[in-house]
């Protein structure tokens, strides 16, 4: 709803990748204790430092797992609806590439979806990523001039995709090494959100989270194009 309500705002041209946090289980674990009141940066920097990187795969590997993750059905699902809302997908639209940042992916309108090979290691975390920038492209399309400098717009984007991604299925959350399981989705969708907007220059960690809490709600229960939660 949220999605449909930009249309009426103004574009103000900030463009910026739409990240989605790297998958590092040592760095995750090490900043499983992050709460919203720690500075996003600082924690950044503490990951970066204390984090044992996995050598993840060539660009040529990932490119293949790409071929692969394009052939899952939830992928050819939501690119059919991009499809469908009038947004057409072409050979170069997700481009398997190697990132100086600790994101494992991102979407930026007109380029498309990057996949950060270096910090991807098995198929299923490939097939989250196109899942999940998949739902941002889809957003964007569907909304018309969704804004991404916007924190309200982002944040729900983000709620979205890491809601119907998968992101936080509870096996995935072990790997984590989080292991509380009752209500771990949502918490673990908030903290998802809550470092991608960290990249966004636009929104200080303060309203990114304001954001987050006054969307929640209805964008967490948008699960266009699907009838309900994957
Ligand atoms: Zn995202």
């Amino acid at each position: 709803m949220i999605l449909h309500a930009a249309r009426l705002i103004k574009h103000h041209g900030h463009e910026f990748i739409v990240s989605v946090p790297a998958r590092d289980l040592s760095a995750e674990r090490k900043c499983s204790s992050t709460n919203f009141r720690e500075k996003p940066g600082n924690t950044n920097n503490q990951m970066a430092e204390s984090s044992t990187i996995s050598k993840g795969s060539t660009v040529e590997e990932c490119q293949d797992m790409i071929r692969r993750g394009l052939r899952t059905p939830m992928v050819k699902f939501l690119k059919e609806h991009l499809e469908k809302s009038g947004c057409r997908i072409g050979d170069n639209f997700i481009k398997a590439s190697h990132c100086n940042q600790k994101i494992s992916g991102g979407y930026a309108r007109g380029r498309g979806i990057i996949v950060c090979s270096n910090h991807m290691q098995i198929q299923d975390e490939v097939n989250q990523v196109l899942i999940h920038e998949l739902i941002h492209a889809y957003d964007e399309c569907r909304a018309g001039n969704l804004d991404w400098a916007n924190c309200a717009h982002h944040a729900c984007s983000e709620i979205r995709a890491g809601h119907l991604s998968g992101d936080c299925h509870y096996k995935r959350e072990l790997l984590r090494g989080y292991l509380k399981i009752r209500g771990h989705e949502q918490e673990c969708v908030k903290r998802r959100v809550m470092k991608s907007m960290s990249g966004n220059p636009n929104c200080s960690e303060t309203a990114s989270k304001d954001a987050m809490e006054a969307i929640w709600d209805v964008c967490y229960n948008d699960t266009k194009p699907f009838d309900r939660a994957p």
